[in-house]
């Protein structure tokens, strides 16, 4: 049976150590701050925001969100974020996806000024992330790392295989896997015999964002299994993409959800955040973040 790999107390503890750089942070003078963008009223979008707030109030990080409506038009948006990358209390800046389909979401984002990209969504900041020279980290996949990290399962040599290549989750996980040592994998829809993959990995990470898609026999014994899928199953119920009971019984470890990746990746908006504010506030240099390589 597989050991647990517990998000909430390995976000709690990396939490920890993010309260204590504001308090320093404080101490000279400066409040990190990250300023949240929501149009429209997508439910999910609405407690994702929620959520990043109460983070925020909870390590002293300064937030303001912006709630804007449907129907706001691509320069309003722009003329906020324009605002925002001027206003020298804003160090992070986030425009809560999905966005309306009138507006061009590649353009928000390569809009955001990449020293307040928090999200590590800008081209520059996803360029510095592939060539292994990052200060922000790609929020999910760093979470995942600090996951790994914490109960010592070192990629290093290991033969890691990435189910999803979205650019939010498969591609940067497979970069940081990559920059650790791994042999990494990608898979995706068009992968051909998945499972004949899948079974080779010695870590397998799923980020298909479909119930339950990962089966046991897709899965090797002893493998580490890492589920990002944040799914509703049809009562409702919050399920990844493993099918965690019949997984459990071969994996040596796994992230359940809820309670695995999802805690981690705020606490890392909260991370990036912090070093905005540094970067910005000229205490640190826009440097390579080797934590996600070092072990
Ligand atoms: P996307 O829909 O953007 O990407 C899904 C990926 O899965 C694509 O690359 C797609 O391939 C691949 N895929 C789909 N079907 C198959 C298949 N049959 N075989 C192999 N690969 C397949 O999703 P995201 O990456 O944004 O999210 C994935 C999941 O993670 C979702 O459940 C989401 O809710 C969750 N999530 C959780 C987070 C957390 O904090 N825990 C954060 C972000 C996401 P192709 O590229 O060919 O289409």
């Amino acid at each position: 049976m597989a050991v647990l790999l517990d998000g909430k107390q390995v976000s709690a503890a990396t939490r920890e150590g993010i309260r204590t750089e504001v308090e320093v942070l404080a101490g000279e003078g400066i409040v990190p701050g990250l300023a949240v963008v929501l149009v429209g009223d997508d439910v999910g979008s609405q407690v994702y925001v929620r959520n990043k707030k109460r983070a925020c109030d909870e390590l002293g990080i300064r937030s303001w969100q912006y709630t804007l409506p449907e129907t706001t038009g691509q320069a309003e948006l722009l003329a906020l974020i324009d605002r925002l990358n001027r206003d020298p209390q804003v160090h992070g800046i986030l425009v809560q996806s999905p966005l309306p389909a009138h507006i061009d979401e590649a353009l928000v984002t390569n809009f955001i000024r990449p020293e307040k990209d928090v999200d590590a969504f800008h081209p520059f900041n996803v360029g510095r992330i592939v060539l292994g020279d990052y200060a922000y980290l790609p929020c999910t996949p760093a979470g995942i790392m600090e996951i790994l990290r914490s109960y010592r399962i070192d990629p290093a040599g290991k033969h890691c295989v990435v189910v999803g290549r979205s650019h939010i989750v498969g591609r940067p996980m497979s970069m940081l896997l990559l920059h650790a040592n791994a042999t990494v994998t990608i898979c995706h829809s068009h992968t051909r015999d998945l499972g004949a993959i899948t079974r080779q990995a010695e870590i397998l990470v799923a980020a298909v964002g479909r119930e339950r898609f990962i089966t046991a026999d897709m899965v090797r014994d002893g493998a580490v299994v890492i589920d990002v899928g944040m799914n509703r199953d049809a009562s409702g119920k919050l399920c990844g993409d493993v099918d965690f009971d019949a997984v459990r019984e071969k994996a040596s470890y796994i992230t359940p959800v809820p309670g695995g990746v999802g805690p981690m990746t705020i606490t890392m908006l909260m991370k990036n955040t912090v070093t905005a504010a540094k970067i910005l506030s000229g205490k640190q240099a826009e440097t390579l973040d080797t934590s996600s390589m070092r072990w």
